[in-house]
């Protein structure tokens, strides 16, 4: 392959990866003379690797993949050599001390699995990422990119939850570890060390440690679409689960709330629902994904539709497919009324309150009056056709 065809096989998902907002210190600020090595900027991008991939190292606390390069240290960076930039100097060397750091902190997980992982860590995940290619549109995509593109998409995810319920960053204490494996056995070994279980579907270990590995192999998701998707879903239920007061929603009686938001940033990620955790409602009896709201608004329109009062004292393994669209759709109501709402009530739900009452404490209405007000609502603004 030419280089021009790999660099262009590189380009989508680090330019995916740049709009991530933990923007690095602006390189050439201090700069005082012109310098047209760098063009001013301080840093040259480490000539062990494709420019792209430098830009996305500087999102990143660590990277295995370009760990151990004698060049840059790890951090895709080099200082220039023809001027000087003090700011930019000291943010290379705090870079390689972070880059070190990170190499000790995730050494227990390679000694786990007793061998060299791909790995990529920032404030908010630590991914391991042992898939070796995936087809991303129309180009396949190596490991390194595909590991620092989902790494984008879940920042992207964590946002869309935080700003949806305005959520309070303190509320989250530790890192979630996302695991994708192309072997099933390895699959298997990590569900059962940091999710403490096992099986062939995707695992989460939620609450106050939140934790995901899933077997990304095509057998199970076929393309890249399915697993943005499944990711999405289950990383809600992660961050929700972990958010303070940490609780699982799915077994206290709110699973509407649980699903309803997973689907709601399904949504928000691919404009299109349809991940069920494995274990709630059976594979083959699973719609296809696509837009909820249209189908919801002919239902409503008919009558045709599960009441509230039936959904609200439910775990996520009692949820009818019927029920979990009325979830999202609930969801989706309560969350443009106002999302901080919704955090207070979801964290009353955490409290095991039960739903009817934590309803009535924050909307000071009754399940049933909620509903018209919904329903109209859905009547009023939900497309008819997809
Ligand atoms: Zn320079
Ligand atoms: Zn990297
Ligand atoms: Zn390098
Ligand atoms: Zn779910």
């Amino acid at each position: 392959m030419s280089r021009a065809a790999i660099c262009l096989l590189l380009a989508l998902p680090f330019a995916v990866a740049l709009a991530a907002p933990q923007e690095p210190p602006r390189p050439g600020s201090q700069a005082v003379q012109k310098c047209t090595k760098c063009r001013s900027q301080g840093r040259m991008p480490c000539p062990e690797h494709e420019p792209d991939e430098c830009q996305a190292e500087t999102l990143v606390q660590y990277c295995s993949m370009v760990d151990g390069c004698k060049t840059c240290a790890g951090v895709g960076w080099i200082d220039c050599a023809a001027c000087s930039d003090d700011a930019v100097e000291k943010d290379l060397a705090a870079r390689r001390g972070e880059f070190a750091r990170g190499r000790e902190r995730l050494a227990p997980y390679e000694q786990v699995m007793g061998r060299e992982l791909r790995m990529v860590e920032d404030a908010n995940f630590v991914v391991i990422w042992e898939l070796d290619e995936l087809k991303v549109g129309k180009q396949r995509l190596g490991a390194h990119a595909l590991a620092h593109l989902y790494l984008a998409r879940m920042q992207a995810i964590r946002r869309s939850y935080m700003d949806a319920l305005k959520a309070n960053p303190a509320d989250f204490k530790v890192k979630n570890l996302m695991m994708f494996w192309g072997l099933a056995t390895d699959h298997h070994r990590a569900a059962a060390k940091w999710c403490e279980m096992t099986g062939d579907g995707s695992m989460k270990l939620m609450g106050a440690v939140a934790n995901f590995t899933v077997c990304a192999a095509r057998k199970y998701f076929p393309d890249d679409r399915g697993l943005h998707r499944h990711v999405a879903h289950n990383l809600s239920h992660l961050l929700l689960s972990h958010q303070a007061p940490s609780n699982w929603l799915g077994r206290v009686g709110a699973g509407w709330a649980d699903e309803g938001l997973a689907h709601w940033i399904e949504d928000r990620a691919l404009q299109e629902c349809g991940t069920y955790c494995y274990e709630e409602v059976n594979t083959a009896e699973q719609p296809k994904p696509g837009p909820w709201r249209p189908a919801w608004r002919k239902a409503v329109a008919k009558g045709d539709v599960p009441g509230l009062p039936s959904l609200l004292s439910l775990n996520t393994d009692q949820l009818s497919a019927a029920q979990h669209t009325a979830a999202f759709s609930f969801v989706d109501y309560l969350l443009q009324l106002d999302g901080a709402k919704v955090d207070a009530l979801f964290k009353l739900l955490r409290q095991r309150k039960p739903s009817r009452d934590a309803l009535i404490e924050i909307y000071k209405k009754s399940p049933l009056e909620l509903q018209s007000d919904w329903h109209a609502w859905v009547l009023a603004t939900y497309p008819t056709v997809k």
